[in-house]
């Protein structure tokens, strides 16, 4: 039985994840609801960590929010690396509030890295869909755009 559970969960989570890059690529983002707590998790997670219930719904965010943190990277993973990101030419990583209350971190758009200082705590962002090239496959990631 536990056993099972456990298979349960994995499945889940597996279908999540798999769901979640599928509605990404379709410009969709999308988090779950707890039907208990009303928590919004980004991406969506099939179990909720704060009351720990299954009882989860889908559901589509707008793609609006601020910014709530930032750091601008110099020595990225490799990954960012191989699109010619280092010293010279960094990028801001962001954790973005999205209106419905979820964070989700994300690359942010739109700001001057080369003045990390004037990058603004707040700022309204607004999501936006990269298609990249990734181990010969199209992939679509999540990016925010700052709006000024
Ligand atoms: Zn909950």
């Amino acid at each position: 039985m536990a056993l099972e559970g456990e298979f349960t969960r994995i499945a889940e989570n597996e279908f999540y994840s798999a769901a979640y890059e599928r509605f990404i690529s379709q410009g969709k983002l999308m988090g779950s609801k707890c039907r208990k707590c009303g928590t919004i998790y980004v991406p969506p997670r099939p179990i909720c960590p704060k009351c720990h219930t299954h009882e989860m719904e889908l559901m589509a965010m707008k793609g609006k929010g601020k910014l709530a943190a930032y750091t601008v990277i110099t020595v990225g993973p490799p990954m960012m690396v191989e699109e010619g990101f280092n010293r010279e030419s960094p990028y801001c990583s962001g954790v973005v509030e999205l209106e419905e209350g979820a964070r989700i971190t994300a690359r942010i758009l739109g700001v001057d890295v080369t003045k990390p200082d004037q990058i603004k705590i707040g700022t309204p962002v607004t999501v936006e869909y990269q298609e990249r090239m990734h181990d010969g496959e199209k992939m679509t990631f999540t990016a925010f755009r700052a709006l000024s």
